[in-house]
């Protein structure tokens, strides 16, 4: 780790400004927050602070207001729930700019006691990361502290302008994130294997470029099989398939440094659609109208060998579309064979994966599953994530 957490600094009787991820889902139907793990994540780095006597001022996005005041989007409910589980009143302290200024709110802080700011997206400042509203937000504090990795890919003044202001530093869960973030891509524990799905190519051909000289192996499943048969010659099926994308695939399967595993069957179906009839097919025998919708069993067995001996695995991205009982095997076995790999340092991030690890609770079988969906694509695609950038270095 090259950037300094709150381990590293002196914060008894400071302010501290924490940007967290409190952007949690809410019940459309009932209104209430339908899984507060993201507020429960950033106990530690709550808890380090308090117990050093620091004044905290938690702040976060909330949905997407475009910088207007959206009443369901207030951090109301967030607050409380927070304070439930920090078990101690958070107050409100608005955000710079309303009627009520944060400041008079943070003044009567106590040292370990935490106010919260209203959804900082409010002020169309945050996302244009406009410096007036980063200085307005550093005066509030004496310490930046980032703990919201699943917003570092964003250049916003809460994620990376506020940092040029006061002096910035990592929270735990940020630290994790770093440190599990880098050990997938660097580490020299081998062999390694890479394992990316998803539904486009298009998305994955930064990771694919990046990943292809990190490890030793990488192993194709989702919607972008179609494109890679196509590129191996075979018949794709009916998916659109771009001349880019076929490209892409071929670059990959005939330059990498890595090996490149690629489905020997797949399953298919006539239609897009959850009760579609499943067929089993080799790929060499894709019915032209029919769509690749999940790998097949051989190549379900074959993939499993692979990563079972594997002692790094980096996983983003079903291998069928999950969702859909009929087209989930593959990703059960993949998620199967990832959880059992025995003394493998195993990574996984992306929404719908992290999704299937939570339904088959197979988190506690995996070393890291990464919080944040696009900021861990990007970190893994070998990007320089803003928020991170902009922490001090050691
Ligand atoms: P993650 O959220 O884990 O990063 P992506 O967003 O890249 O993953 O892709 C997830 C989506 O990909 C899922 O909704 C899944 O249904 C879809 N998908 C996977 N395989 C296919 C396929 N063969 N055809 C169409 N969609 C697919
Ligand atoms: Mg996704």
């Amino acid at each position: 780790m090259n950037k300094k957490t709150i381990r590293d600094i002196d914060v008894a009787g400071k302010t501290c400004l924490v940007r967290v991820d409190f952007n949690v889902p809410i019940d459309p139907n009932t209104g209430l927050i339908a899984d507060d793990s993201r507020i429960r994540a950033a106990l530690p780095t709550v808890h380090h602070l308090q117990s050093k006597g620091a004044r905290i001022v938690l702040c976060s996005h909330n949905g997407r207001p475009k910088g207007k005041v959206v009443e369901e989007l207030r951090m109301t409910a967030i607050r409380q729930r927070a304070s439930d589980w920090f078990n101690t009143d958070i107050l409100d302290a608005g955000l710079p700019g309303d009627n009520t200024d944060p400041a008079d709110v943070i003044a009567k802080l106590a040292p370990g006691e935490i106010a919260m700011l209203e959804n900082l997206r409010f002020n169309a400042g945050e996302e244009a990361n406009d410096p007036a509203f980063a200085k307005a937000l550093a005066s509030l504090a004496d310490i930046y502290v980032n703990d919201a990795f699943g917003a570092a890919h964003r250049a916003h003044a809460s994620t990376a302008g506020v940092a040029d202001y006061l002096p910035a530093v990592a929270g735990y869960l940020m630290e994790r994130e770093l440190r599990m973030l880098t050990r997938a891509l660097e580490s020299d524990e081998k062999p390694a294997v890479a394992i990316i799905g998803g539904a486009k190519v298009a998305d994955k051909i930064q990771v694919l470029a990046n990943l292809s000289k990190r490890v030793d192996t990488v192993i194709i499943g989702g919607g972008m099989v179609a494109a890679f048969l196509k590129a191996q010659g075979y018949e794709p099926g009916a998916a659109e398939i771009t001349d880019e994308e076929v490209h892409a695939a071929g670059q990959l399967l005939f330059s990498s440094p890595a090996k490149i595993m690629t489905p020997s069957d797949v399953v298919v179906a006539r239609e897009f659609a959850e009760d579609a009839t499943p067929y089993v097919v080799e790929v060499t025998d894709v019915p032209r109208d029919s769509l690749i919708l999940d790998i097949g069993p051989g190549t379900r067995v074959d993939y499993a060998d692979e990563i079972i001996e594997a002692k790094r695995i980096i996983w983003n991205g079903p291998m069928g579309v999950v969702e859909w009982e009929s087209f989930s095997e593959g990703t059960r076995a993949v998620a199967r064979a990832v959880a059992v790999a025995p003394d493998a340092f195993t990574l996984v991030g992306g929404g719908s994966t992290v999704a299937v690890i939570e339904k088959l609770n197979l988190r506690s079988e995996l070393t890291h599953v990464s919080t944040g969906g696009g900021a861990s694509l990007e970190f893994l695609e070998g990007k320089v994530l803003p928020g991170i950038a902009a922490l001090d270095d050691r």
